[in-house]
C-alpha cells in the first residue's frame, strides 16, 4: 500500500506519528496515584481474556496506523509484563514496515535478567521503568503493595545489560508524598548512562483525587536539581517529544521534564492510544474511544479499518492540557491503566 503519511494531519496540523499500545488493564502494584486500593480491590471487575484484543488484532491495526504514518509503538498497561507470551506480541510488532522504534513502560516488577534478554531479542529497542523513589518507605507507600526499591533497581541494569537502551526511569512527583526524592534521584542516576523523567502528577483519569496544589512545577524541579548539579537545555532528539531535556554542565549525563500540567505540550502532540479491549483514543484524557475491536470482529476489511482510523485522526481536535485552565469544572475521563500512561 502507499505511504499516506503525508496526508494525515489532525485538525490541528499535528501528524499521526506514535501509537501506545496498552496489553492488559491488570497491574499488581496498586500505585496511589492511579489504582488506589480502595476502588482497585479484588473484587474490581477487570477485563475477561476474551474481550482483550488478540496479538494478531493488534498487529493488524498496528501495521493500519504504520500505513498512516505512525512510526512509534510503545507497549504499556496496566503492567505489560502481566501479559503472558509477550515476546510473540513484540515479533510481531517489530516486523511492521515503517516502525522504527518499538518501547515499553514497566513498574519492573517482573523484569528479570532473563526478560530483559527475551525482550530484546524478540524485538523491543528500549524500556521505560517507572520509579517513584528511592526511600524504601516513600515508595512502597506509593506502590501500595510493599514492592521494594532494590528490584526495581535491579530491573533498571537488567533492561542496561540486555541493550535495551538508554534506560529511562519515569518519576512522578506528588507534593508531600515524594518531592523530597527529586534530588536523591537525580544524584543516584547522574552518570548512569539512565535517563530519569521527572513527570508532573497529572489529572488522568477520576480516583485519584487530583489536586492543583499537588503538582509540583517542573520549573520548580528543574531549579532544584540545577542549584545541586547545573544543567543546560539540551534539543529535543524527535520532533514532538514531550520530555524537556537537560544536561548536566559536568557531562554527568541528562534528565527530563514532562510538564503537561504547567507546560502543555499539545500543540505537539503526535499520539494515539489503544485499550487493551481495543478502543482507540486520540488524547490521554479522552471520554470515549472509538470501538476498533467491534469492527474487527464483524470482518471488516483493511480498506475500512484504514479508513476510520484515518477518518478518526482527521477529526481528532483534542488538546485537553492546553484547555485545562479554561475548563471548569473538568470533563468526564477515561482511567490511565485502561489506556496506558
Ligand atoms: N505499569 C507501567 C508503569 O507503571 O510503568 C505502565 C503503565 S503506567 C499507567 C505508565 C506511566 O504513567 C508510569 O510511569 C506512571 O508513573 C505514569 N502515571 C500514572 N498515573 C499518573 C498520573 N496521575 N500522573 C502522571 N503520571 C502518571
Ligand atoms: Fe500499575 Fe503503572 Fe498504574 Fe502503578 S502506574 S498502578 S505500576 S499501571
Ligand atoms: Fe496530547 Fe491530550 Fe496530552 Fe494534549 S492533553 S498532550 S492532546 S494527550
Amino acid at each position: 500500500m502507499a505511504d499516506i503519511s503525508q496526508a494525515l494531519l489532525d485538525k490541528f496540523g499535528r501528524p499521526a506519528r506514535d501509537l501506545r499500545i496498552s496489553v492488559t488493564d491488570r497491574c499488581n502494584f496498586r500505585c496511589v496515584y492511579c489504582m488506589p486500593k480502595e476502588i482497585y480491590g479484588t473484587d474490581f471487575p477487570f477485563l475477561p481474556r476474551r474481550e482483550l484484543l488478540t496479538f494478531e488484532e493488534i498487529t493488524r491495526l498496528a501495521t493500519l496506523f504504520s500505513r498512516h504514518g505512525v512510526k512509534k509503538l510503545r507497549l504499556t498497561g496496566g503492567e505489560p509484563l502481566i501479559r503472558r507470551d509477550l515476546d510473540t506480541l513484540i515479533q510481531q510488532l517489530a516486523a511492521i514496515p515503517g516502525i522504527c522504534d518499538l518501547a515499553m513502560t514497566t513498574n519492573g516488577s517482573l523484569l528479570t535478567r532473563d526478560r530483559a534478554q527475551q525482550l530484546r531479542a524478540a524485538g523491543l529497542n528500549r524500556i521505560t521503568v517507572s520509579l517513584d523513589a528511592l526511600n524504601e518507605s516513600v515508595f512502597q507507600q506509593m506502590n501500595d503493595v510493599s514492592f521494594p526499591v532494590s528490584r526495581v533497581l535491579e530491573a533498571i541494569e537488567a533492561a542496561a545489560q540486555a541493550g535495551l537502551t538508554p534506560v529511562k526511569i519515569n518519576m512522578v512527583v506528588r507534593k508531600g508524598l515524594n518531592d523530597q526524592e527529586i534530588e536523591p534521584m537525580a544524584e543516584y542516576f547522574r552518570g548512569t548512562g539512565h535517563v530519569v523523567r521527572f513527570i508532573e502528577y497529572m489529572d488522568v483519569g477520576t480516583t485519584n483525587g487530583w489536586k492543583l496544589d499537588d503538582v509540583v512545577p517542573a520549573a520548580e524541579i528543574l531549579d532544584r536539581v540545577n542549584r545541586r548539579w547545573p544543567v543546560i537545555p539540551e534539543n529535543p532528539s524527535q520532533p514532538g517529544e514531550v520530555a524537556r531535556r537537560y544536561r548536566y554542565r559536568d557531562g554527568h549525563g541528562e534528565i527530563g521534564l514532562i510538564a503537561s500540567v504547567t507546560q502543555p505540550f499539545c500543540h505537539s502532540c503526535t499520539r494515539s492510544r489503544l485499550s487493551p479491549d481495543g478502543r482507540l483514543y486520540t488524547c490521554l484524557f479522552g471520554v470515549d474511544g472509538r470501538d476498533l475491536r467491534e469492527l474487527l470482529r464483524s470482518g471488516a476489511s483493511d480498506a475500512v479499518l484504514s479508513d476510520v482510523i484515518g477518518s478518526i485522526w482527521t477529526a481528532r481536535n483534542d488538546r485537553y492540557s492546553a484547555d485545562r485552565q479554561a475548563e471548569s469544572p473538568p470533563l468526564p475521563k477515561v482511567e490511565m491503566f485502561r489506556i496506558g500512561g
